[in-house]
């Protein structure tokens, strides 16, 4: 996961750490390298930008020209930098109600049905009742495939081939998990190749008309920027709770990751690592600042 992120921050401290005595123009020569490592992995131009201006205040404020090990103590900073960049703090998940009904949102092919099976195995195994429902109305096949992810979590997925209104799947897979003691309603949703105003009209009906616990927003991490812009135009019009990021496993640069939080102002809450139903995460961005930097 972001190998090649890593590897040119990686190259910048040994560069620092390799001058004999640390100048002001040292530091400002590491700080300029670890924004053209950012830019290069994808990261918004104008966060990469704000970020090192951060790094560059603080290095210069802390005293890291007189400190024993300027190298370590640049890369604390950068690493404290790096997790305010992703929200700082762990984010909430809010599963209360009766029962919670969580709106999974995204592109075609983002990873929702993935993350949805996902989500209902860890809950599941968490010891909470969690009722799986298909509201994709275009693509039987995603129907079935929910089906297969539901039977092999061994969590419950409510369907209704033939029906075409979503928001009636969805009132009705309630219906059906109040009355069999279901907490919480994992809503799967149809997805576009693109974002486009009839998904959009769609989704953000289903938002006002179940008034979800939690809405997610699911997006593929390895598409860096688009990821970013598609997650602002969807939060524009559902005002999401939380991020899902999928395919983290393939991503070796990490500009959704790094961007995302400060572009939409949402947390990240779940991160996908693989195909496999174990392959989910709660988003801890201090873990994942120590990941990127080694
Ligand atoms: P949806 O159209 O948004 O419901 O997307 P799917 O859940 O069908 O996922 C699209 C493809 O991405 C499938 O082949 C999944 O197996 C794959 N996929 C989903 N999440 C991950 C992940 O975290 N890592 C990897 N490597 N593949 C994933």
């Amino acid at each position: 996961m972001f190998d090649n992120l890593s590897g040119k921050l990686d190259q910048a401290f040994k560069t620092l750490k390799g001058q004999g005595t640390i100048t002001e123009i040292n530091v400002a020569a590491t700080v300029k390298e670890i924004r053209r490592a950012l830019i290069s992995a994808d990261v918004n131009f104008k966060v990469a930008k704000d970020v090192t201006d951060r790094i560059k205040e603080q290095a210069l404020g802390r005293d890291v020209l007189i400190s024993v090990k300027p190298g370590q103590l640049l890369v604390k900073i950068v690493n404290e930098e790096l997790t305010k960049m992703m929200g700082g703090e762990k984010a909430d998940f809010n599963t209360k109600g009766d029962p919670a009904v969580i709106l999974i949102s995204g592109l075609q092919g983002s990873g929702k049905t993935t993350f949805s099976g996902k989500l209902a195995n860890m809950l599941k195994k968490q010891g909470r009742q969690v009722l799986l429902t298909a509201c994709d109305i275009y693509r039987p096949a995603a129907i079935d495939q929910l089906k297969v992810l539901g039977e092999q979590v061994g969590v419950e997925v409510y369907a209704e081939p033939e029906n075409k209104n979503a928001l009636e799947i969805a009132n009705n897979a309630i219906k059906h998990a109040k009355a069999t003691g279901k907490k919480i309603v994992i809503v799967d949703t149809a997805g576009r190749l693109a974002v486009d105003e009839q998904m959009m009209n769609e989704i953000e009906e289903l938002k006002r008309a179940l008034n979800p616990t939690e809405t997610l927003f699911v997006v593929d991490s390895m598409t860096g920027q688009d990821a970013v812009n598609t997650a602002k135009t969807f939060n524009e019009r559902l005002d999401f709770d939380g991020v899902v990021l999928t395919k983290l496993d393939g991503d070796t640069r990490g500009g959704a990751a790094l961007s995302i939080r400060t572009v939409v102002e949402k947390p990240i809450k779940f991160m996908s690592t693989g195909e496999k139903m174990d392959a989910i995460d709660l988003f801890y961005p201090d873990r994942m600042a120590s990941r990127i930097l080694g």
